[in-house]
């Protein structure tokens, strides 16, 4: 049963009574409130999906309490309820005695794509191939649709980058990075450049591609990787999709061209090691 006439009927109990005029008038008077407040709860669903589909609401995020939430929405607690629990339905928002949560909905796909991926030397040449096509253009969409939420929210990203480049701690670094890209996506305001770059960029927390935190720890490559995403954050602040574009290519270029020396140098090591033989490890017996 629908979870708002539940309670309309728990608070009007006299429905249960024979029918007589007063009841078929109260009954009929519930009835019209139920539907008013199913498609109260559905404009209130509607609405969060949106905001979720946009970016506004991100996986993993907490909702405000119902009571402050219903407030602010301006609707009844049980109609705010009935929104959560259709959406709950959905797999778009997950609810538990903490609180309730935007889903991570995309998990069910990703984890068994990291599954899939992890460990196989070729795919980051193909995750490196498709971030080149992606990247410029959603740089540039940034330029030109980047709204002054958006650009405080890149500008936060760049000045945590700047923190994390002067206490020289690589891992922070790599992760400001990370959130200065997605919020580039956010700021293209095209939705599925949004998910699927969210989705990858949840692949590259796990390091399923590369080791994000080694890039940072190349000689030269930190100081590089900084003045880059200055020169990105700084074009879409000046509105110019072209410079836009041709920064964000670059900046992809250089981390592809890192990469692979990055690879190139693993595999110098491991064939020096290789050429150490099993006599070098063995105490000389004479
Ligand atoms: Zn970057």
């Amino acid at each position: 049963m629908h979870a708002i006439v539940e309670d309309s009927l728990r608070t009007t109990p006299s429905c249960f009574v024979p029918v007589d005029t007063d009841t078929t008038v109260e009954l009929g008077q519930i009835m019209r409130n139920s539907v008013q407040v199913t498609k109260a709860a559905d404009a209130i669903s509607e609405h969060i999906e949106r905001l979720i589909l946009e970016g506004v609401l991100r996986p993993g995020e907490k909702l405000a309490a119902e009571r402050d939430l219903a407030e602010k929405l301006e609707v009844s607690r049980p109609t705010l309820r009935t929104a959560i629990s259709q959406l709950a339905d959905r797999g778009l928002l997950t609810t538990s005695r903490s609180g309730t949560r935007v889903a991570q909905f995309l998990a069910p796909l990703m984890d068994p794509l990291a599954a899939l991926l992890a460990e196989k030397p070729q795919v980051v040449d193909d995750y490196l191939e498709f971030r080149t096509s992606i990247e410029a253009e959603a740089t540039g969409l940034a330029a030109l649709r980047a709204t002054e939420v958006d650009q405080e929210a890149i500008e936060k990203c760049i000045q945590r980058m700047k923190i994390a480049h002067k206490a020289e701690d690589p891992a922070e670094e790599a992760n400001a990075d990370l959130a200065l890209h997605l919020c580039i996506y956010e700021a293209s305001h095209n939705v599925l450049f949004l998910h699927i770059m969210r989705a990858i960029a949840e692949l590259l927390h796990r390091d399923v591609f590369y080791n994000r935190e080694h890039l940072y720890l190349r000689k030269g490559a930190r100081e590089h990787l900084l003045s880059q995403h200055i020169a990105i954050a700084a074009a879409i602040e000046a509105q110019n999709p072209r410079e836009a574009k041709k920064v964000a290519a670059e900046h992809i270029d250089f981390t592809s061209r890192t990469i692979a020396e990055m690879r190139r140098s693993n595999e110098r090591m491991e064939a020096s090691l290789h050429r150490i033989g099993r006599a070098d490890f063995l105490a000389n017996s004479n």
